[in-house]
């Protein structure tokens, strides 16, 4: 891997970089692969510090990562598309320096508390999904991403993670500045040159120039703008590249400390880890951290307001107390209210549904809480959403799927299951749902969805 001499000059004087040891572990090829485990769903995955999910090999060792409760590096990277607990959102596949965001948050927001976090650049959902694992039940996460197709993807991993104390939507930064002094954070991992990931997609390495560095900081610059109004007094915003340029990094932060006013936060940890603080934010340097290329910092707001007025416009449709007979004899509703939206059936948690209703009338929303199903001619339909949710009532039956057997119904294929009663049923793996079947007479309907099937033939 030849890096380029422009950028390597770039770099020089920069808080940490060591030349030699830089290009080194460029030219190495080494890969590091890592993981964060899904605490909605903690499962066997890791057993005795190993990673038991890839049938060809059945161990790989883990080691746990410092920054990231959840986070392991594996040590060889298995094939996560033939492992069941993967599609059924158990784990997220995240490259380990992003994970930092934990530390971001838990030592500048307090997270016991009920909190508004806007994560406004989100797919395909790392930091979202980390975010909903860090934030309190009664927290809300608005999971962004201006690109429409790529909001789908997000939205995909939402639902697999299973939660649904979040709001998918697909707007661009300037809506949000409507929404002032509304969220408790907001989470910028910022559109960048993308010099961090070199060593992992070395293609990136020919679209990277001076001019694109500069061209990425006046669009993170105008998207910070943008967004600031929707922060309140005290609120948080953590900006993140995955760039190594100081006009992405510190240059954006000391613009925030100036034009904008912001505080700079000092993060506190183990000198150890290799992490290099530079210009009010942190620095991954891949010769110095088990991880790519990274840059996170904190900035708090000391102008504004604490509280936000907003008068939610309408109301949503909740579903009528036939529908809620309906629904109680396949969901837990406790805790949940049920919008009924056309035929389609959501659970919003209760705790949010003025949140919810304030954000459908504002933004393009493109999912929220869980989609429980369609209720067609007085039944229900369930989505594959409920099904990867912690909703679905105990009173459902479950079909425990083998090895095989699981592979075969994520490919969407035929199957063929003894002794199953008739009628819809969850399929599980290892004790974690993968999606629906429903068994008739003479055959058994597979639904899981088409879009996600595995292609793949081991
Ligand atoms: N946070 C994501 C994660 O952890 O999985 C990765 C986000 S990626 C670094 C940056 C995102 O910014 C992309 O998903 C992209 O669609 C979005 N983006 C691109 N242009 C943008 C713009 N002008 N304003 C806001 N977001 C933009």
């Amino acid at each position: 891997m030849k890096l380029p001499a422009t950028f390597i000059s770039s770099l020089e004087g920069l808080e940490g970089f060591d030349q030699d040891a830089f290009e080194k572990v460029h030219a190495s090829g080494d890969q590091i692969t890592s993981i964060r485990i899904n605490p909605l769903k903690s499962s066997s995955i890791i057993n005795e510090d190993c990673f038991t999910g890839d049938p060809v090999h059945p161990s790989i060792g883990v080691k746990p990562i410092p920054w990231c409760g959840w986070g392991y590096y594996l040590e060889i990277r298995p094939s996560f598309t033939f492992d069941p607990l993967f599609h059924a959102g158990c784990y997220y596949v995240q490259e380990a320096s992003s994970m930092f965001l934990e530390q971001a948050l838990l030592q500048t927001s307090d997270l016991t508390k009920p909190l508004k976090v806007l994560d406004l650049a989100a797919a395909p959902g790392g930091k979202s999904t980390h975010i909903q694992s860090l934030i309190s039940k009664d927290s809300l996460l608005v999971s962004n991403d201006v690109i429409r197709s790529r909001g789908n993807i997000l939205k995909e991993n939402i639902i697999k993670w299973g939660c649904s104390n979040v709001m998918v939507t697909n707007n661009d930064p300037r809506d949000f500045a409507k929404l002032e002094n509304y969220f408790d954070v907001i989470v910028v991992d910022a559109p960048c040159s993308g010099s961090g990931l070199f060593r992992r997609e070395p293609a990136a390495i020919e679209e990277w120039s001076l001019n694109n560095v500069q061209l990425c900081n006046q669009r993170q610059q105008r998207i910070i703008a943008n967004v600031w109004p929707a922060l309140k007094k005290d609120g948080v915003l953590v900006y993140s590249t995955c760039s190594y340029s100081s006009e992405e990094n510190e240059e954006i932060i000391s613009w925030m400390a100036g034009q904008l006013s912001g505080e700079i936060c000092h993060l506190t940890f183990d000198t150890d880890w290799g992490i290099v603080p530079s210009g009010g934010g942190y620095r991954f340097w891949p010769d110095k951290v088990k991880g790519e290329g990274f840059f996170m910092a904190c900035i708090r707001k000391k102008d504004g307001d604490k509280e936000s007025i907003h008068k939610i416009k309408s109301k949503p449709l909740f579903a009528t107390r036939n529908d809620e007979m309906i629904i109680k004899n396949w969901a837990d509703t406790s805790a949940s209210d049920f919008i009924k939206y056309k035929n389609t059936v959501y659970s919003w948690p209760s705790d949010l549904v003025n949140d919810f209703s304030l954000l459908l009338s504002n933004l393009g929303v493109i999912y929220s809480g869980t989609i429980i199903g369609e209720i067609v001619r007085e039944k229900l339909v369930p989505d594959h959403a409920f099904a990867l949710s912690s909703q679905v009532s105990k009173l459902i039956e479950s079909k425990a799927l083998n090895y095989g057997q699981a592979i075969n119904y994520l490919k969407k294929n035929d199957l063929h299951l003894e002794n199953s009663s008739k009628g819809w049923q969850l399929v599980s793996f290892n004790g974690h749902a993968l999606g629906w079947i429903n068994v008739l007479n003479n055959r058994i309907n597979n639904y899981y969805p088409k879009h996600s099937r595995i292609l793949k033939d081991l």
